[in-house]
């Protein structure tokens, strides 16, 4: 059955910038924009900013470096890993990077210039980091829907505690790790074809203070698995990510997990206690752009006449990748740029760009093109790079 709807949307908000979803992508996006003196507003439908990286208690700030002592990922990327432990670090705190300029202590295998933050304290930290550029929040704001006039993004609809409202808008930057901007404009996305394991990482006290506790299989793409990982994994079940139904049976036994994982350490400690599950569904993967390039795990140490800064891969030390301008724009919706983890990569590639680090750098990179045009296609790269590399973005190897 289906119910056609009648619908009178007010348009109740204009904007130059609109960022949808407020993970690390949709804040850098964000910061990105206002500074570059545009009108920014950042939708995100919970009440909290940083995703995964906080709501998602995933505190793991992975690295801005090589694994052999040479810093890759600048600007933004690295202002947020600083801001995340501002008030002190939870672990990992990166003294040889932080505070010191020996570069000798930086080349050990554990000396990465990766962290572990508070969840919270990045999370308000970084709301009121927005707040200074006066980037409009809005809470508790779901994007629904665009609507489009020829091939761009005329108004966003966005439903919340007021009810159904439309957002009047230059162009739009879809950071909500899920490509949800880029299918309601149709644009062409893929899916992850392996799908999610279950994860259920959480927070917990016991005797020795405060921990998180990583719990569920990191799973790796296909072209790294061994046989050995195939045969462990072949009877797990795995999760797309984006099916309503799916993602609330995924949430109840993420939350059965964490029970059973907490029963079971009680036994052994009777002090330990859950303080903190995650409010939002540990994905990792879901969909992605399918975008004007393709970025692959093999094009390591390759440059890019488009590159908007680079990353390393969090997983081993040496590679580091410059990233396309053209895994984060489409043709089909030209005032759209994409950020975090839902650019136009290979399956084996998402595995390193879906992390956080790599998510700040796409995050600023489509903040200024946001603010610099509606038209992603016709943008002068050379003028992005520009000012990318004004906020400190180094775009290439060769540069480092
Ligand atoms: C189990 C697990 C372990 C991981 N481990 C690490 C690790 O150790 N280190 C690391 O760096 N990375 C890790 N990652 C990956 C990393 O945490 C995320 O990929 C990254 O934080 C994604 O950032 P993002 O901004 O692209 O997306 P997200 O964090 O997903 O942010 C998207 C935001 O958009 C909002 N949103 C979505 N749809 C809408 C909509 N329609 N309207 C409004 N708002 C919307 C969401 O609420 C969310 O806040 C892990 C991920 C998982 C699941």
């Amino acid at each position: 059955m289906v119910i056609r709807e009648t619908l009178q949307t007010p348009v109740t908000y204009e904007c130059d910038v609109l960022v949808c979803g407020g993970g690390i992508a949709g804040v850098s996006a964000a910061l990105a924009a206002a500074r570059q003196g545009k009108s920014v507003m950042l939708l995100e439908k919970q009440h909290i900013l940083g995703g995964l990286g906080t709501a998602g208690l995933i505190t793991y700030y992975l690295p801005l470096c090589d694994g052999y002592g040479k810093q890759v990922s600048f600007g933004i990327a690295e202002e947020l890993l600083r801001l995340s432990i501002q008030m002190g670090a939870e672990a990992r705190y990166p003294a040889n990077w932080l505070d010191s300029d020996d570069p000798a202590g930086r080349t050990e295998h554990d000396a990465r210039y990766e962290t572990r933050y508070n969840p919270y304290i990045f999370a308000v930290l970084m709301e009121q980091l927005l707040k200074q550029e006066s980037v409009r929040i809005l809470y508790g704001t779901y994007a629904v829907g665009v609507s489009t006039k020829g091939d761009k993004i005329h108004t966003v609809m966005i439903e919340n505690k007021t009810g159904r409202q439309a957002i009047a808008v230059k162009s739009v930057v879809d950071a909500t790790g899920d490509c949800d901007i880029a299918v309601f404009a149709g644009a062409p996305t893929a899916l992850f074809q392996q799908g999610n394991l279950l994860a259920s990482w959480y927070y917990a006290l016991d005797k020795n203070g405060y921990d998180l506790h990583s719990l569920g299989y990191a799973d790796m793409p296909e072209n790294r698995k061994t046989d050995a990982d195939r045969e462990r994994t072949k009877h797990f079940e795995r999760f797309s990510g984006v099916d309503g139904e799916e993602i609330s049976e995924m949430m109840q036994k993420a939350h059965r997990l964490m029970l059973d994982d907490w029963l079971k350490k009680r036994e052994k400690d009777a002090t330990v206690i859950p303080t903190t599950i995650s409010s939002i569904p540990q994905l990792r993967m879901t969909r992605k752009l399918v975008g004007e390039y393709c970025q692959d795990d093999t094009e390591m140490h390759q440059e890019y006449a488009d590159s908007v800064g680079m990353v390393s891969d969090w997983r081993e030390r040496g590679p580091v990748y410059e990233v396309p301008f053209g895994t984060m724009v489409t043709k089909t919706v030209k005032n759209l740029v994409v950020a975090g983890r839902c650019t136009s990569v290979t399956d084996s590639m998402w595995d390193i760009m879906r992390v956080i680090p790599c998510c700040a750098v796409t995050g600023e990179a489509a903040g200024v093109a946001a603010a610099m045009t509606d038209d992603m296609i016709a943008l002068d790269v050379t003028a992005l790079q520009a000012k990318l590399v004004k906020n400190g973005v180094v775009l290439h190897e060769r540069d480092l």
